[in-house]
Order: structure tokens, then sequence, then C-alpha cells
């Protein structure tokens, strides 16, 4: 039976190859969206998700991750969680109940601590000192926070032809304390309805918002669009009209699988993202905006010397 995988940036690939893994067994979708997130969040290096991720303007780490069952859309979301070493996990447990499954802050953290999650300082040596070296720059300059944007976010298809998707962040660099965006936003930051297919988005949340974008991309492939059209259909006439209306557009990626395996992604910058099925072994690709159409090609040598020289992590 078919299973695949498609997760947001570089940093994903080995967590998607645990998730290949798993689907390949037979394992389901959600323990596989499952540790294929963790395996992100757990990474110190990777600095704008889970432990070591970069805080905000008061330098405490807080996180959005969200969680969404395509078979029964059973949804769970923590926000401005702090201390929680596995943000998607509580978003998972939280997907159970019927009532309470959106939490934030204090509430969110209380909930996790209260259920056995791992709780750790989540800021790192490293995350602090870019946080102080921020601040003094700020001083001199003057900076508005990162825009900078590398959610995970993953969609899995099981051998059941169940579907998830999930995300997790620690969201802009410096924002303001109680910011969210759009990770932990069902239909914003991710979407899925294993009779269909599923997406999930990274990039500026603000912007993201006001297209309900993954919602979008199911929506088309619903009513039959392939993922890469619907995604390129959902984003750059989108991007077209926030220019008009809004003035401005922030850097938007959004991927997209649906029932069958097959994937599409669209975006407005230079983008990596991952993806493994049943005929795909675990490949990275880059993607780029032409016109109103999307650009994808491997990840090449050239590139992965370029992302390492960027954060010194090598690939295997
Ligand atoms: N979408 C995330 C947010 O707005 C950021 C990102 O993807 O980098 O919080």
């Amino acid at each position: 039976m078919t299973w695949a995988a498609i997760s947001t940036w570089r940093m994903s690939f080995k967590g998607l190859k645990k998730a290949s893994k798993l689907l390949q067994e037979q394992q389901s979708a959600g323990d596989a969206v499952e540790q294929l997130i963790n395996d992100v969040e757990s990474f110190p290096d990777y600095h704008s998700v889970g432990y070591g991720g970069l805080p905000n303007e008061e330098g405490v780490v807080q996180m959005d991750a969200g969680y969404m069952d395509g078979d029964t859309f059973a949804q769970g979301s923590v926000a401005a969680i702090e201390n929680v070493k596995n943000a998607v996990s509580v978003a998972r447990k939280l997907s159970e109940r019927k009532t309470n499954s959106f939490l934030v802050g204090q509430g969110a953290t209380k909930f996790a601590m209260q259920n056995g999650f791992t709780m750790t300082n989540m800021l790192t040596k490293k995350a602090k000192t870019q946080w102080e070296d921020r601040i003094q720059a700020e001083k001199q300059e003057n900076l508005v926070p990162y825009d900078g944007h590398d959610t995970v976010g993953a969609v899995t298809l099981d051998q059941k032809g169940s579907m998830v998707a999930a995300t997790s962040t620690s969201g802009l660099f410096m924002k303001e304390n109680g910011r969210i965006g759009d990770s932990p936003l069902s239909g914003s930051g991710f979407y899925v309805d294993s009779s269909i297919g599923g997406a999930a988005a990274t990039g500026l949340g603000e912007d993201i918002m006001k297209g309900c974008l993954s919602y979008e991309i199911v929506n088309k492939m619903g009513e039959g669009k392939s993922p890469q059209q619907a995604c390129d259909e959902s984003l750059y006439p989108f991007i077209n009209k926030l220019k008009e209306k809004y003035g401005s557009v922030g850097a938007i990626s959004l991927i997209a699988l649906d029932q069958n395996g097959n994937f599409g992604v669209a975006t407005n910058v230079q983008f990596a993202f991952c993806v493994a099925g049943t005929n795909q072994t675990p490949t990275i690709f880059v993607a780029e905006p032409e016109g109103n159409k999307t650009h994808i090609f491997p990840f090449t040598q050239k590139w992965l010397e370029k992302f390492e020289a960027e954060t010194h992590i090598p690939l295997d």
C-alpha cells in the first residue's frame, strides 16, 4: 500500500527518514508525524523549533504547535507554551479531547507538566547569546523582529490511507511576549482530510493567517486539483491580492500531500523541503517561485555546502 511524507526545511530530513521507516513498517501516520517533528524539536542547533529555539524579546522561548488527524478531524494545539521539550506531542495529546483542545501560555505549560511531558529549560547558551547580541544591536539600529521562517510542518500518509498534519515552532525571534503565529492554527498553519490530502505552512504567520492557506490548498485538492496546482493557485494569486490590499507580504512557503502520495509546494522565497514515499527515496528538494508557478529541483551538492556552511550541521 502507498505511504508518503513531506516536511518543511532541510532540518527535517533526518526526522523524515525516521518517519519513513515507521510508515514502511505500517505504523500510523500520527506516530510518524510525531516522530518526524520530535526529531527536529530535540535538536539544539535548530534555532526556530523546540530545544535551542530563539527566544522572544524577554528572553523566553515560547513555542507553538498543532496536530490534526485527517480521519476524524480531531485537533489539538498549544501556543506560547514554555519549558516543554516536545510541544507537538502535547498538541497531539490535546487532540484526544472534545473541548479544551487548544491551550495557550500558562494553561498549556501546566497541562504538559501534569500529563508527564518532559519539562526542561529550552533556552540554550547559544540561543541566549544570540538574544543578547540582538538586544545590543537593537540599541544601535532600529531593528524589527526577525521574519525568517523555519517552522517544521509535515504531512504523513500511512498504509491504511490515514493522514495527519502537524507543526512546531518557536515562532519569530524577538517576538512580543504572547505573540502567536499561524503554526498552531488549524486552516492556516496546517490542515488535513484523509479523503483528500493535507497541507502545512511556514513563513510570516501574520500573513499566512490572512489567507487560511492550508485549508485553501486542501479545499482546492478536494475540487480535483493536483497538490502542485492547489499550492500554486492558493499562494500566487493570494500574494498579489495581499500586496494590493495590504501593501506588503512576508515570506510564505507551503507544502501539500494528497491521499495518493503526490506532493506539491509553493513559495515566494527559496525554500528547501523533504519528501519520501513508496516510490520516492527520502530526498531534499529546493523550490523557488517562477511567475505563478513553482520551480522545484533536487538539493545539489552546492546547496548542501551552502547549507552546511550556514548551519554547521552535517547531513547525517
Ligand atoms: N510561521 C511561523 C510563525 O509565524 C514562523 C516560521 O515559520 O518561521 O510563527
